[in-house]
């Protein structure tokens, strides 16, 4: 049974109406690695769905965690803000309304591409609001409890004065470290700010300040009662802040931990994992702009959360690509082994229980990959798709399919591609040297081809046949039309590359 399965059996075995939370602290670029925690949680969640059950997911925003230090990526007037919550610090650019805003609208915009189904909660909102309010009047009033609690299960040295609420200084902006807790009287809570000597008092039932991680963290679970919540296997190792989180919110705040479902980070692989022109690394944004998002999807479902994951954006995508494309051939088609059970149910999955009813046309990849390097825009390529025949009998929903794809294809080509699948077909014959041989060769598939039908295989056969009865041979005869069409010495496969282009085109370009 695909794991997504089994999670899901045994949250419905347990509660009416399942809840999974899932999040994110928007403190810097977005990591490939919280796309598969978004993609685990969406996953639990049409699993539960397919089965029956009514079943909600939330997204949590941490939008009141601090900014712990300046990143490489700030400037230096962001100095100044490190200890702030990100809600209210500036963002980088000056487009959006606040730091967390800049740095989680692009996974907003993206996230329903991923068919994501969640809930929008802003941290900072629910502080606001009140919501912590009880959480954080049990942590203050029960402190010493909670002190133990985190003695016990990290055994780390007790710290007696651990503080699990801290207040925010309104005069510098930042988190106090400390507070009286003895002066608690609920809702206040006075403290000095060890920063620049303000004396204030805390309401928390205001936005006035935060629990500390170890004990937001549970506070959110019984708030929302947490079903099911996928982490970064980092938050579960033994001693950490799911360990301390279960006894916190049993003990502490009266309430049950979600079923965990840790998963393992995604390791970025290969040379191209730096974008060429920003020299940034891969971003989760960078991800989803260039795999279309049912085969990152499909990727991330294919093995267990607790399995490590390669992304290679290189030449790795075309790979996702096509290992997608074959798992619904084999949906629609049949034909799977009895190993691709999970597989199979995996690329259902990445559908969100909204499955098409007939096989989706099939561009190759890699073929995409040649045609939008020969047209300028989507109209071209689909001249050059429907030249082909490859783009018959299509429905809306492939021409939406084909979009997205080209879309992904350009931002590749234009970030992350190696150079070898780069080319463009020159306009005009470009300033190449041919030998006496090659021109010969060339000229000699004039008659050829302009007697031939127009198609890949009829093509491969003529310039292959040509080539193997001439001086340079087959390879040589490659070369000399890969130095015609695209001033390069290799290129993509030749029969299929010239029945992409107008026939009278390439009979110009060889009639020497
Ligand atoms: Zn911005
Ligand atoms: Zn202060």
């Amino acid at each position: 049974m695909h794991w997504a399965d089994v999670i899901a059996d045994e949250i419905i075995g347990k509660c009416d109406r399942p809840l999974i939370s899932t999040g994110i602290s928007p403190t810097g670029f977005i990591h490939v690695g919280s796309l598969r925690e978004a993609i685990t949680a969406e996953a639990v969640r049409s699993a539960i769905e397919s089965k029956g059950s009514d079943v909600k997911m939330i997204y949590l925003i941490d939008s009141i965690d601090p900014l712990r230090k300046r990143y490489g990526f700030l400037d230096e007037s962001f100095e100044n803000h490190v200890g702030k919550p990100i809600c209210r610090i500036p963002c980088p650019c000056g487009k959006h309304d606040t730091y967390a805003d800049h740095f989680i609208q692009p996974f907003l915009e993206a996230k329903d591409g991923l068919g994501v189904k969640c809930e929008i909660i802003w941290t900072h909102e629910l502080y606001e609001q009140g919501k912590f309010a009880d959480a954080i009047d049990a942590a203050i009033v029960r402190r010493e409890k909670v002190i133990e609690i985190l003695t016990e299960v990290s055994q780390k040295e007790k710290n007696e004065n651990y503080a699990p609420y801290n207040p925010l200084c309104p005069k510098c902006g930042r988190f106090v470290k400390q507070a009286d807790f003895d002066s608690y009287v609920r809702p206040y809570l006075r403290y000095r700010c060890e920063k620049c000597g303000h004396e204030g008092t805390a309401d928390i039932t205001k936005g006035d300040g935060k629990l500390t991680w170890r004990l937001e963290w549970p506070a959110k679970w019984k708030i929302f009662s947490v079903s099911a919540e996928p982490f970064g296997k980092d938050h579960a190792a033994a001693g950490g802040s799911y360990d301390t989180g279960v006894r916190i919110v049993r003990e502490i705040f009266d309430g049950e931990p979600p079923r965990p479902i840790p998963y393992e980070f995604v390791q970025l692989k290969g040379k191209g994992q730096m974008h060429k022109s920003t020299g940034s690394s891969v971003t989760g944004i960078d991800a989803i702009s260039m795999t279309p998002p049912e085969v990152l999807t499909y990727t991330f479902l294919r093995v267990n959360p607790e399995r490590h994951i390669d992304y290679d954006s290189e030449m790795g995508i075309l790979d996702m690509a096509d290992e997608y494309d074959r798992m619904e051939t084999f949906f629609f088609e049949g034909g799977a082994a009895e190993s691709d059970e999970n597989a199979l149910r995996a690329y259902e999955l990445s559908k969100h229980n909204n499955i098409p009813k007939k096989m989706p046309l099939h561009i190759p990849y890699r073929h995409l990959v040649n045609v939008v390097q020969m047209a300028d825009d989507i109209g071209g390529v689909l001249e050059i798709l429907k030249r082909n025949g490859d783009f018959d009998n299509a429905t809306d929903d492939d021409l939406a399919r084909l979009k997205q794809r080209v879309v992904c294809v350009r931002f590749w080509l234009n970030g992350f591609a190696p150079e070898a699948v780069k080319f463009s077909v020159s306009k005009t014959m470009p300033d190449v040297k041919l030998s006496d041989d090659e021109s010969s060769y060339l000229r000699s598939l004039v008659p050829l081809l302009s007697a031939s039908e127009w198609n890949a295989e009829k093509i491969h056969n003529i310039v292959s046949d040509a080539g193997k009865n001439s001086k340079i041979g087959t390879k040589g005869g490659f070369q000399a039309l890969y130095k015609v069409l695209i001033d390069r010495t290799s290129g993509p496969r030749l029969g299929h590359f010239l029945a992409t282009m107008e026939k009278d085109f390439v009979i110009r370009r060889l009639s020497l």
